[in-house]
């Protein structure tokens, strides 16, 4: 699918989202794309349920809390989301940048700003030899088409929330066996009675192990080895869903020609932007004398990123500087 916007924001975690608040203000249509299926990045994914205290104006605010409001602060400006998708590759065409997602999906945009934070979510994945052969064919790390599992024989494997949620949510259409290195889960307490009820009840097998082998022909399973305490075993299985958790990992953008040191993408600190003219760094990703990696500093860099990508939008056009407190076209989108 092909789209046409005026700015592409890479990473949907604070400050992209404050981003299109900004952007918006000054009349710049948005496209959103992040590699994780929820918005919010860092305070969404890794501190939901913890406080944060440096927000001016909020005494504390959780992450996922935060999250949200900007989310709310966004919704006027429309933005497109495509979540569930890395920003694979950027070509320069006349006018515009050609982003291209790991979907397929094609954005054209005058300007790209990267808020990548410390790289794309992704996931954690076992050490087993000839994996690549099955990922995304009979091994998935993320669950996005429930019914291909009906009445399969599912192995999943870890032992943190993911993998318990997951467990608890399939034994109702599937054969479900979980598998951990020990008894102990590092889960929700009632997510870890619910598994005892349900293996209580013989709706779902649990098997301490670690699986050491993949066997099928043409990516699909057929059984696994496993091991435990130097004992192997093996069992049949149509579908494996590991769940170690994420990492992060800059991934492609490192192969964009920007000025990267560190893996931070150094920018000017009157614009924000990079080496690459119409393509900014804001937020946890890009390096500058002084930057302090802060969800505040993030929020002011989106606001001068945003005066240049005006110009870069609508060059025959002087952009007016307005607070929000008279800016008319503003309040006409928020319906006040
Ligand atoms: P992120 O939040 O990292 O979001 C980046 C997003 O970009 C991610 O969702 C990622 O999936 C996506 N992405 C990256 N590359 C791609 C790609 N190629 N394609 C698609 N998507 C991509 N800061 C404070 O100011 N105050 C605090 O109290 C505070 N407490 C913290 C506590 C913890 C435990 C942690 C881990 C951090 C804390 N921070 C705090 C730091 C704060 O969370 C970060 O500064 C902030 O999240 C940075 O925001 P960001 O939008 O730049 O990046």
């Amino acid at each position: 699918m092909s789209h046409k916007t005026d700015v592409v924001i890479i990473g949907a975690g604070p400050v992209g989202l404050f981003a299109i608040f900004e952007l918006g203000l000054l009349n710049l249509n948005t496209h959103v794309i992040d590699n994780l299926d929820k918005i919010g990045g860092q305070c969404a994914e890794l501190y939901p349920e913890k406080p944060i205290y440096d927000i001016p104006s909020r005494s504390r605010v959780n992450g996922q809390e935060l999250a949200d409001e900007l989310m709310l602060q966004a919704k006027p400006f429309n933005p497109v989301f495509h979540l569930n998708q890395q920003a694979d590759s950027i070509i320069k065409l006349d006018d515009y940048w050609r982003v291209k997602t790991s979907s397929n999906e094609t954005i054209l945009a005058k300007c790209i700003v990267i808020a990548a934070g410390a790289g794309s979510f992704v996931p954690r994945k076992p050490p087993l030899e000839n994996i690549k052969e099955y990922e995304n064919k009979s091994i998935f790390y993320s669950v996005r088409n429930k019914s291909i599992f009906k009445n399969k024989n599912i192995l999943i494997t870890g032992g943190g929330d993911s993998a318990l949620d997951w467990t608890i949510d399939l034994a109702s259409i599937a054969n479900v066996t979980l598998m951990h290195r020990r008894r102990e889960f590092r889960a929700a307490p009632d997510s870890v009675s619910k598994i005892l009820d349900l293996e209580k009840s013989n709706k779902i097998k649990f098997v301490i192990g670690q699986v050491s082998q993949l066997k099928g022909s043409n990516g699909m399973l057929e059984k696994v080895e496993y091991k435990f305490e130097e004992k192997f075993s093996s069992l049949e299985i149509d579908y494996l869903l590991p769940f170690f958790g994420l990492k992060m990992e800059l991934g492609p953008i490192s192969e964009w020609g920007l000025n990267l040191n560190e893996n931070l993408i150094k920018v000017d600190t009157e614009k924000f932007e990079t080496s690459v003219p119409s393509i900014f760094a804001i937020g946890d990703i890009n390096s500058y004398p002084g930057k302090l990696k802060l969800i505040l500093s993030g929020f002011h860099e989106a606001a001068l990123m945003a005066q240049k990508c005006f110009s870069y939008c609508y060059p025959d056009k002087k952009n007016v500087f307005r607070y929000t407190t008279s800016s008319k076209e503003l309040h006409k989108k928020l319906g006040v």
